[in-house]
């Protein structure tokens, strides 16, 4: 089946009684096979809460997880194919990176050549065949994370879970773990779940994201569909940057319009063809590749303009026309 996880109105809610507080409410999402899945959203979301619920480390106060079309809410973690990466690593210090990566199958039983043959398989995808032989202190953050994937990886799951794996590491070398964490996921074509707060990470690797608030699904689809069709303000504003501007500035029936700052045009005098609204820059800042512009409209809100062929010559005070093309108009229900 292509549908190997299945959430369907799970809630979990922590506590009885009025003080209850629901770290998930009504969730309800389908993770395919193959796919590289991810849980978006801020600190507090219940990105953790419904990773623990797939491994089965909690149990789901309503609704039904179903995995390859089983419900397993009442299966033990180690009766589910499905194994986590934690952001601690959580690697025994006392064992060699081999013996760390063998651990997973010895525990499941297995002895002997395999599991030899299988240790330098998964030493090899995960580029660490020269370091078998180190104890995990005498390995860097990223290469302890290495160890700690093909650990998790070694049985073979059908479900891989990676909760903020990336998190403890520094910028560049997060940028490069990401890339490795892409190509580990097409090559042994395992269903990865990634919990992230980092949406740039989640755009760039994903297959497809659930966005998330207040233990709710906000929005399921493809990075593009998201980033292009955003369904509401937490979506527009969370992805990317967005202006939220009234949809009657623009005749929209919407309550909200969102906008891109690299679609919104700027220019330094109104054009009789293509009417804009007026205002007056707050503030530029020059960032390199590209130039960021506040600008004030007339009546209030703020807009902010990243392109790379902003007119010369704004300045703060500087009057200016804003100009929205429709079909950069992004209209929000709620
Ligand atoms: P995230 O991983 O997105 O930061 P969590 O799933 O960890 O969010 O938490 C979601 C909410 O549930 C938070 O408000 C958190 O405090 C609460 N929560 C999580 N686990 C427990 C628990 N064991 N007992 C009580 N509250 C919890
Ligand atoms: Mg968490």
């Amino acid at each position: 089946s292509v549908r190997l996880v299945q959430v369907q109105g799970v809630t979990k809610a922590f506590g009885v009684g009025p003080t209850a507080l629901k770290a998930l409410d009504n969730v309800s999402l389908t993770i395919r096979t193959n796919e590289f899945f991810t849980l978006l959203g801020p600190s507090g979301c219940g990105k953790t809460t419904l990773l623990r619920l797939l491994a089965g480390f909690e149990h789901p106060t309503e609704g039904a997880i179903l995995l390859d079309n089983k419900h397993v809410v009442n299966d033990p973690p180690n009766k589910r194919p499905v194994n986590t990466v934690f952001q601690s690593y959580a690697l025994f210090p006392h064992m060699s990176v081999e013996q760390n990566v063998a651990f997973g199958l010895e525990r499941l039983g297995q002895r002997g050549p395999e599991v030899a043959e299988r240790v330098a398989a998964m030493l090899k995808l995960v580029r660490l065949e020269a370091l078998a032989k180190r104890r995990p202190s005498q390995l860097s953050g990223g290469q302890q994370q290495r160890v700690a994937l093909a650990r998790a990886l070694a049985p073979q799951p059908r479900l891989l879970l990676l909760d903020e794996p990336l998190s403890a590491l520094d910028l560049k070398l997060r940028r490069g773990m990401q890339v490795e964490l892409k190509r580990i996921q097409r090559e042994t074509g395992i269903t990865f779940v990634l919990v992230t707060h980092d949406q740039e990470e989640a755009l760039s690797m994903s297959d497809r994201i659930a966005v998330m608030d207040h233990g709710r699904v906000l929005q399921l689809g493809r990075p593009s569909d998201i980033y292009e069709r955003p369904n509401c303000r937490f979506v527009a504003d969370f992805i990317g940057e967005a202006n939220v501007l009234p949809g009657s500035l623009f005749g929209f029936k919407a309550p909200y319009v969102a906008i891109r700052p690299e679609r919104v045009l700027l220019s330094m005098k109104q054009d009789p063809e293509n009417s804009g609204l007026p205002g007056h820059v707050v503030e530029v800042v020059y960032l390199g590749a590209t130039t960021s512009c506040t600008v004030a409209l007339q009546g209030g809100p703020l807009v902010k303009v990243e392109r790379s062929d902003l007119p010369t010559g704004l300045v703060p005070d500087r009057p200016v026309i804003c100009r929205f093309p429709h079909d950069a108009l992004l209209p929000l229900e709620s």
